[in-house]
């Protein structure tokens, strides 16, 4: 996904300061504060700034008439800068095609067949007047986004309210994505697909209207305030009709805060596109939410109750959300009953105490190829660790990126997937189970540059180093 340049300003000491799209902190380049910038669902809006000036505007009209041969304008009579606001509705959407007719042949282990896709649309927010501009479309000259807070408002010209709510948006978003989705089945597969990281902010952008005269009589003109084009000449005056009581109550006005920890006031990590964040100060963990921040337990796997493969590297810790799976018809789902329903999982039959409930594994980290996120699920889900845990004593543990409802979806996905690659599983019943009682623990791993080897299965991969 393209992730777009956002600038803002420190509220401590006015710097301007710039981070990319999506991030939840960063830090002031001048004096050093660490800042929260919003919280996972909040709905940011920002706005671009005109690049065309309010005294360009008669020429920029006598140039289109000119170009269209018609005749230049006698006299220029309002020229008025609007801010034409624009969902946008980004997501990165995990899929994979099942055959639930069941497979001929034995299949071997393999890397999950899930896939990931960008998406990233946007449409009007505003429909009452016709401007000639349904989308942004994607211009890189113009993509840097402001940020709008309480301090930094829009003052040089008039703001048009959304007449489409966020959950009217978000549902038109996901529809125009699911038939786009759909494009990418085979007929006899059925496509299974889960929306992550989804976002909604709202864009304003700038037009200029300008009222004029000619041989002819009056004319008006919408001109795009970026690139200068004439977006639309009409006859007549233009007129702002605007539907007053349809006004979008929930976008979220952001207060930037300091990222310190609650408890001790120590610098918070400034990773910026974690959710949870350790503090190494105090060693409480915090996840953000609404603009604050939440203690979350830290449970850290015991090495001495781990198999590692080579004791003399150094250990890191990344964290895993970790789930109890429930069938929908049963109230719990042990060890014993998957070694009945998937005989050629090996894994499951090395778990002592087959009793034990059936717990899923999401990893909670950045990971550079997102593909690799539901192999990692797999790879502890299928062997079913033992983990005893233990609170955070003096290991490094990294924060985690992932939201539970997003690691809840790629749970969904991993199982139907892994119970659809098995000879002979009718998916039924058993297809969906409820993720339920989430929660984080942190999983030995090497690291080695940019990659990292779990410590307990030596399984490789990379991992996404975010630039802070
Ligand atoms: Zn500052
Ligand atoms: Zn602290």
């Amino acid at each position: 996904m393209q992730k777009l340049k956002v600038s803002a300003h420190c509220p401590s000491c006015g710097a301007p300061l710039e981070l990319q799209e999506g991030a939840n902190v960063s830090r002031c380049p001048f004096c050093n504060l660490p800042l929260l910038f919003q919280s996972p669902h909040s709905i940011l809006s920002y706005y671009l700034e005109p690049k065309v000036e309010k005294k360009e505007i008669p020429f920029r009209l006598d140039r289109f008439r000119k170009e269209n041969g018609e005749s230049l304008s006698r006299r220029v009579d309002e020229i008025k800068l609007y801010y034409l606001p624009f969902w946008r509705f980004t997501s990165q959407v995990f899929y994979t095609l099942i055959d639930d007719s069941s497979c001929e042949s034995f299949q071997e282990v393999k890397e999950a067949e899930i896939l990931t896709k960008d998406w990233d649309i946007n449409f009007a927010a505003h429909n009452s007047n016709d401007f000639s501009l349904s989308t942004l479309g994607m211009r890189p000259e113009w993509l840097k986004l402001i940020l709008l807070t309480d301090e930094n408002l829009i003052t040089d010209g008039d703001v048009l309210n959304p007449e489409i709510d966020s959950i009217t948006a978000k549902d038109k978003a996901l529809q125009s994505l699911l038939v786009l989705m759909e494009n990418h089945r085979s007929s006899e597969m059925e496509l299974v697909n889960r929306f992550l990281d989804e976002t909604l902010s709202l864009i304003y952008f700038p037009v200029w209207t300008v009222n004029f005269i000619t041989g002819e009589g009056k004319h008006f003109q919408v001109i795009d305030g970026i690139t200068g084009r004439t977006l639309k000449q009409s006859p007549g005056t233009f007129e702002l009709k605007k539907i007053e009581n349809r006004k979008a109550q929930e976008v979220c006005l952001p207060k930037i805060i300091p990222h310190r920890c609650p408890n001790c006031g120590w610098d918070l990590p400034v990773t910026p596109n974690q959710l949870v964040f350790p503090c190494e100060n105090c060693r409480r963990i915090w996840k953000i939410s609404e603009n604050s921040y939440q203690q979350v337990n830290g449970e850290i796997a015991k090495i001495k109750d781990l198999p590692i493969t080579d004791p003399s590297k150094t250990i890191n810790y990344y964290p895993f959300w970790v789930f109890e799976t429930r069938p929908q018809k049963e109230n719990a789902f042990s060890i014993q009953k998957l070694t009945e329903l998937l005989p050629s999982e090996i894994g499951w039959f090395k778990v002592r105490d087959k009793s034990k409930p059936f717990l899923f594994y999401i990893p909670a980290f950045d990971i550079k190829n997102l593909g690799k996120i539901p192999v990692l699920s797999l790879i502890l889900t299928r062997t079913q660790p033992d983990l005893e845990t233990e609170t955070w004593g003096k290991s490094e543990l990294t924060g985690a990126v992932m939201s539970p409802e997003d690691a809840q979806k790629i749970a969904e996905i991993a199982w139907i997937y892994l119970l659809s690659s098995k000879i002979n599983i009718p998916l039924g019943e058993w297809r969906d189970l409820t993720f339920e009682n989430g929660r984080i623990i942190w999983y030995p791993y090497y690291e080695e540059g940019s990659f990292m080897e779990d410590a307990v299965s030596g399984y490789t991969f990379q991992t996404y180093k975010p630039q802070v």
